[in-house]
């Protein structure tokens, strides 16, 4: 039985702030005392194995037997001393979010007692149930058991009694079942390709490092509503809810203060982030009422998403220990705005340069058009499959509204580097040549002088944006592993300038200098990645038409979207850098049509379940009070009841048509998804509900919606959006 909503309304307004005490200690302190980073590995292992392990992590050396041995007993030590009893493999899946199984650390001693035992072997290696976690079919072509392997470039850490070492999860024969592999893979393919790039301009980098610094948008709910409204609880999404007369209109949660509860709640949420390493900077309210951002200091691309899962996983914890529940779902809510997680991407070199920041010299600002213009040839050439990394069943409702990245994939520059690429494009190979000494700076590129580059010059429309020193992908749902999104971007930009490489090597072989070369080539790319620069209004109708006649991807169906990551040239792609084989990528398709199908699914159960257990009996008892009311009203007043009765009577017939259509769209809902589930294919399956169940989720709404409007506020079972958005 759910809780009632008025209980759960004055529950919830009655809520004091849980104020946390905060540690005595500076931040700089404790910071990542939970973490077996660098320090902890100091003091608990010999010299000679962390300088292996370090090796290993920094140059990728092979970790032996005998180093996994001795890091796990240090490992066991420092884990110990923190009170630590079990350990874990923690990876994750092809599901949002993560896995683990927890181990404890005792072993039999042979004598009937027990100890404490973490050998090398259960550090490297785990071997988890691969059947309980989608695998796309892996499993059973291989007919392998899947495992987990120790990611040594992820530091392990504590939460609660438990030790987490991070770790891939791939099958027997080595296909990734998880995020993490192919976001590795992604990371040195890209690595290895723009080192070359980034030597025709600075000879001495030996190692390009991608970053990710993530902002993450989230909704908090009282915990007692939250439990009052079953389609929050089941599906992270209120399937029905009338607009509040008052949403974001005023615009006033953005730049209003944070309330005490919510205050308190982030307060713990920094402490526990910075136990566990995560460098969270900023927070502040979001667009929407009780809607919210957080966001670190950017850290390497595996790193980083590793934080951002933790971080995801944390913040579940604390929200109830305030008695809030978080929402990551991309649209909790209809009519406000939903949550995106902005992707902030950038690549550094092992000598502290930026790639995407404008230099002091006409190198570097050569190099930095170099890879400005490779990073919007890859999103060109790819922005259906970007497009395909970012779509979820959440996402499909954020996305293409008039609050949120569209459906088209499309690249934001600034005026400034939009000129810059313009001269570029005609400017003559004269100009190329003089760019190699410094006083004929013709082209403009040598002008850029430092920092002059305008990051307020913002285009919050674009999918994609260069904000002064990085790209941010704005698309990215909320709830979303960013390495979906990250693999595809870092593998088509290894492809890119793989590509590119082999191309001003080709003109150099035929007589080119490396300058002239590098000058046709870019002006090559940019002339050809034209169609993926916009910085009009991404929101807009126009766009929509505009993007199509430039030949961009306009899929909206997100099934459909999916295919993008089979595609010849998608597949091609992926295996030239060594990040996803044909196989791992049909594999992961199904997982994605099967995950997609099941969402809706739950989705239109619910709704069903809603509708004619808790929506419809109630407006049935309200309508015939209404009736009774016409039934007294006439036996009073006789023959002139008519108009007398006039409204309740209105209301008697709209209610009825809107209880018969509720009905109806259950009843045919129904009858789709029956279909539907009797289709194999998974494919073809997740295109049957998105074609014909999904519409009947609005189409139902829309009838409960007007309901809640006419029917008794004291009746109506479930908490409204007023009451859930407004935290006291
Ligand atoms: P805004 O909301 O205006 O985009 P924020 O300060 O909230 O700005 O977030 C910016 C994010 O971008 C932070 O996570 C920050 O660490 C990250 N970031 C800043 N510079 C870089 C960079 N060079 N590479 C990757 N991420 C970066
Ligand atoms: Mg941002």
């Amino acid at each position: 039985m759910s809780i009632s909503r008025f209980n759960a309304v004055e529950k919830a307004s009655n809520r004091k702030a849980i104020e946390v005490v905060t540690p005595k200690e500076k931040v700089s302190e404790y910071f990542a005392s939970n973490v077996f980073n660098r320090k902890a590995m100091q003091k608990y292992l010999s010299k000679g194995i962390f300088q292996q392990l370090t090796n290993a992590i920094d140059n990728g050396a092979l970790i032996d037997g005998h180093i996994a041995n001795h890091v796990a007993s240090g490992m066991r030590m420092w884990a110990l001393e923190k009170g630590v009893t079990h350990y874990t493999h923690w990876f994750h899946p092809l599901t949002d979010g993560t896995a683990e199984k927890h181990d404890a650390f005792v072993e039999h001693d042979g004598q009937g007692g027990m100890i404490e035992e973490f050998s090398g072997k259960l550090l490297v290696q785990q071997e988890p149930d691969a059947s309980s976690f989608p695998n796309g079919g892996l499993r059973n072509t291989f007919e392998a058991r899947g495992y987990s392997a120790w990611d040594p470039s992820s530091p392990a850490f504590v939460v609660d009694d438990t030790l987490c070492i991070p770790t891939v999860f791939i099958s027997y024969t080595g296909e990734a079942l998880d995020y993490k592999t192919p976001l590795i893979r992604s990371v040195e393919a890209l690595n290895e390709y723009a080192a070359k790039v980034c030597n025709y301009f600075y000879a001495d980098v030996k190692k390009i490092t991608t970053f990710l610094g993530w902002e993450q948008e989230y909704f908090l709910v009282d915990i007692e509503l939250y439990a009052a409204r079953p389609d929050l609880s089941l599906t992270e999404r209120t399937l029905m809810g009338h607009e509040s007369a008052k949403n974001q209109q005023l615009d006033d949660h953005y730049f209003g203060s944070i309330p005490p509860r919510v205050q308190e709640f982030m307060k713990e949420l920094e402490i526990e982030s910075y136990k566990l390493g995560i460098p969270v900077k900023t927070r502040h309210n979001e667009a929407a009422p009780s809607q919210f951002e957080l966001a670190p200091i950017y850290e390497e691309c595996n790193l980083a998403n590793d934080h951002n899962l933790l971080i995801m996983a944390v913040m579940k914890r604390v929200a109830r220990k305030h008695n809030f529940r978080v929402l990551l779902h991309e649209k909790p809510f209809q009519g406000i705005n939903g949550s995106g997680k902005h992707n902030n991407w950038s690549m550094g070199t092992d000598t502290g340069v930026q790639l995407f920041s404008p230099g002091k010299d006409q190198t570097a600002n050569l190099s930095f058009i170099t890879f400005v213009v490779n990073a919007l040839m890859a999103v060109y050439k790819n922005n259906a499959l970007l497009k395909a990394s970012i779509a979820s069943a959440g996402n499909e409702y954020r996305l293409g509204g008039y609050e949120a990245p569209p459906v088209i994939l499309s690249s934001f520059l600034g005026t400034q580097i939009s000129d810059i690429l313009d001269k570029f494009e005609n400017s003559d190979i004269d100009d190329a040549i003089q760019m190699d000494d410094k006083k004929g700076i013709k082209l403009g590129v040598g002008q850029i002088p430092e920092l002059l580059l305008d990051n307020t010059d913002r285009n919050r429309t674009s999918s994609f944006a260069f904000t002064g020193n990085r790209f941010e992908f704005r698309a990215v749902g909320s709830s979303a592993n960013c390495a979906s999104s990250m693999l595809v971007l870092n593998a088509a930009m290894a492809h890119q300038l793989k590509q590119f490489y082999n191309e001003v090597e080709g003109l150099r072989k035929a007589g080119q200098t490396k300058k002239e070369a590098i000058f046709h080539v870019l002006k090559k790319c940019i002339k050809e990645s034209k169609p993926v620069r916009f910085d009009g209004n991404g929101y807009s109708n126009e766009w929509r038409v505009e993007a199509k006649r430039r030949g961009l991807d306009c899929e909206t169906s997100i099934p459909l979207q999916y295919d993008a990551y089979t595609t010849p040239e998608t597949i091609a792609m992926f295996k030239d850098v060594n990040v996803l084989s044909e196989i791992e990528l049909q594999a992961r398709n199904e997982v994605k049509w099967e995950i997609y199908t099941k969402k809706v699914q739950i989705e239109a159960r619910v709704l069903g379940d809603l509708s004619l257990n808790h929506i419809i009996p109630v407006v049935i008892r309200y309508q015939t009070i209404l009736l009774e009311n016409v039934a007294r009203i006439q036996q009073i007043y006789g023959e002139d009841f008519r108009a007398m009765a006039a409204e309740p009577m209105r209301l008697i017939e709209k209610i009825s048509g809107h209880i018969n259509a509720v009905n109806s769209g259950v009843f045919d809902m129904v009858e789709a998804r029956k279909k539907a589930n009797r289709i194999e294919e998974a494919r073809e399956k997740a295109i049957a509900y998105h074609d014909t169940v999904l519409p009947f989720l609005g189409e139902i709404r829309s009838h409960i919606d007007e309901l809640e409007l006419m029917v008794d506020n004291q009746m109506w079972p479930l908490p409204k959006y007023r009451e859930l958005l407004f935290i006291r």
